[in-house]
């Protein structure tokens, strides 16, 4: 297999995809439209552009819903599992916990820090960015 591609599922492998390095980024959303669908405390993403990404088993079984003005967030029909995120056409957020394999980056920032749960504890020495983007210096 070629060494740049990364795979992803969804939990019960229905949904399945590949993309292939390099990203474009990779950090932790603190925002609470990412902490509610993922029930999660925070959600890291990475992401790519369109032709970097492929849906390779269940496209029918993965459902984009618009979740704001711009934007839309995919999960799987059967298990749930919450994968994507599109604000703009040539981004492609996908959430690292879907991918099998590792990237060509680590996590670079918390994003939204000042929206995070208030029983969010964060010790690492990241950027805590945050503010009407979620990515000013706070
Ligand atoms: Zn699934
Ligand atoms: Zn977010």
């Amino acid at each position: 297999m070629n060494a740049s591609i990364v795979t992803g599922s969804c939990f019960c492998g229905a949904v399945r995809f590949e993309i292939e390095l390099p990203t474009l980024f990779c950090g932790h959303c603190h925002c609470s439209m990412c902490r509610r669908p993922h029930g999660a405390a925070f959600v890291t993403w990475t992401a790519v552009p369109p032709e970097r990404f492929r849906i390779t088993a269940g496209e029918d079984d993965l459902v984009r819903f618009q979740s704001s003005a711009q934007g839309t967030r995919s999960f799987c029909r059967t298990c749930g599992s919450q994968m994507f995120c599109q604000t703009e056409p040539e981004v492609i957020d996908v959430a690292l916990a879907a991918l099998h394999g590792p990237i060509d980056r680590v996590p670079g920032a918390h994003w939204y820090y000042d929206s995070r749960a208030p029983w969010t504890v964060v010790s690492d020495d990241l950027p805590k960015l945050g503010g009407a983007s979620g990515m000013e210096p706070l």
